[in-house]
């Protein structure tokens, strides 16, 4: 059975969904106004494994991963620029979807763009008003009352006097309680046309955290299964969505709230600020997509993973090593629905993964079969490595391919393949040198590719060659 650290509760609990056989999860997704960065990496690859593992157990899931397009900073942007905010968000939104393949990563079922649901969130805004949670403020805007929701601060777990403590209080602030949140923003002049709408309230955008509520309930229902997001999202957006969710609709929100852990570079917080943010499209011209999804799933989701050059780097090396022990001439199916979950290396990838997705554990059964692989050269093995790794969704290039590449990023293989030739050339000459019976150059020039880290193996058909 899986259990999962549930972030209510602070502990692991079984996994029991609302209706059996069915999973309703939500995730929330980006403000679309900048490249997605590391941390963004993190969450789309955790949250792809999670809908992944629930699916290959035998769930249906409905998967909904929503777009924040409208936005503070998504309007600063668009009138800098002096472009549309759909022009904006679109041409973003695209470069998210090419990110999000490059790493593997499946398609929600339902990706909602904000601007898409907000009859709904003004309709969820009347109800907490008329079950009186909701207040009009002096300065046009509608905040939620947090003083007035018995709970307020259960997921932080703390209670409204410690929460705002933490809170700097603006002076200007019309709101009765420095914790209470905006649900309905006043148009202020000067914004553009495109980020207003007509409402009861009178002209102005949705706050973000009621755009979350709205895009869940809409199409998932009153209640969910598992809503998670990154651990920063926690406080104050996830308690918000909560008290929105349930001071409106009068029933509980969210089953199993699951948050992974923050990104850290050289062992320090990433953030725009730090100057040390790497976006996905930097990292990707380094290393290949699939290295940078094995560094994701080597650390637990709920722990911080520091990012470095070093350990993306060993990355590299341990996913060239599962590569390695792939045949190319692989023609056995290595499709999820053939594991056989009775094996011992898929019975303890399972007790795994059941466990708090325990991803760390479940790559080290990979290991192991491939190491036994190495030993055995034995096809049935080798389509139990390929299943279990589809379904972590790794090992799925060509295994010539991703070695004789290396791996590498998009700029790293430019200069690599600028190499191959020069490779390809020493490995005719020590083979020119081998039938002239020089062995000495044959190997001096097998020591200089060493050297350069390239490895010969010398076969029936001839040699080839590998990064190593
Ligand atoms: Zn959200």
């Amino acid at each position: 059975m899986l259990r999962l650290h549930n972030s209510l509760t602070r502990q692991k609990e079984d996994f029991v969904p609302l209706e059996p056989g069915r999973v309703r999860m939500y995730v929330c997704g980006m403000t679309v106004y900048d490249y997605c960065h590391v941390g963004h990496a993190r969450v789309l690859v955790v949250f792809d494994v999670v809908q992944r593992w629930l699916r290959a157990t035998g769930y249906q899931v409905t998967y909904v991963r929503n777009i924040t397009d409208i936005d503070d900073k998504i309007i600063r942007r668009a009138v800098e620029n002096g472009e549309t905010l759909r022009a904006l968000t679109s041409r973003f939104i695209g470069y998210m979807h090419e990110d999000e393949r490059s790493l593997g990563v499946q398609p929600p079922d339902h990706e909602p763009r904000a601007t898409d649901y907000v009859p709904q969130m003004l309709r969820l805004i009347e109800r907490l008003e008329g079950n009186g949670y909701a207040y009009r403020a002096a300065d046009g805007d509608v905040n939620f009352a947090v003083r007035r929701f018995e709970g307020y601060g259960r997921l932080s777990g703390k209670s409204l006097d410690d929460l705002r403590a933490g809170e700097r209080v603006s002076v200007a602030d019309a709101k009765q309680d420095p914790l209470d949140f905006v649900l309905w923003k006043a148009a202020k002049p000067g914004e553009p046309d495109e980020a207003k709408w007509g409402s009861p309230f009178g002209a102005g955008r949705p706050g973000w955290h009621i755009e979350c509520s709205a895009m869940s309930t809409s199409l998932l229902g009153d209640t969910i299964d598992i809503h998670g997001g990154g651990a920063d999202l926690q406080f104050p957006h996830h308690e918000n969505e909560i008290a929105q969710s349930e001071g409106a609709l009068g029933c509980t929100f969210v089953r199993y709230w699951m948050h992974n852990g923050f990104v850290r570079v050289d062992e320090e917080k990433m953030s725009k600020s730090l100057c040390n943010f790497f976006t996905i499209r930097e990292v990707l011209q380094k290393f290949d997509a699939e290295v940078v999804r094995l560094f994701i799933l080597r650390a637990h989701y709920r722990s911080p993973l520091n990012y470095s050059d070093a350990h993306l780097e060993d990355a590299r090396a341990s996913l060239l090593r599962l590569y390695t022990a792939l045949s190319p001439e692989f023609r056995g199916d290595a499709s999820a629905a053939a594991i056989a979950w009775s094996g011992t290396h898929e019975r303890r990838f399972r007790e795994a993964m059941d466990d708090d997705f325990n991803t760390p554990v479940a790559l080290s059964v990979l290991f192991e079969l491939a190491t036994e692989l190495n030993r055995s050269r034995d096809p049935a093995l080798e389509a139990r490595l390929r299943a279990l790794a589809g379904v972590l969704g790794l090992l799925a290039k060509d295994p010539e391919e991703a070695r004789r590449g290396g791996l590498l990023g998009s700029d790293a293989a430019q200069d690599a393949g600028a190499d191959d030739v020069q490779i390809g050339q020493a490995v005719a000459a020590r083979a020119a040198a081998k039938k002239a019976r020089d062995f000495a150059e044959a190997d001096r020039i097998r020591a200089e590719l060493l050297a350069r880290g390239v490895i010969l193996e010398d076969g029936p058909a001839g040699t080839t060659w590998r990064r190593g």
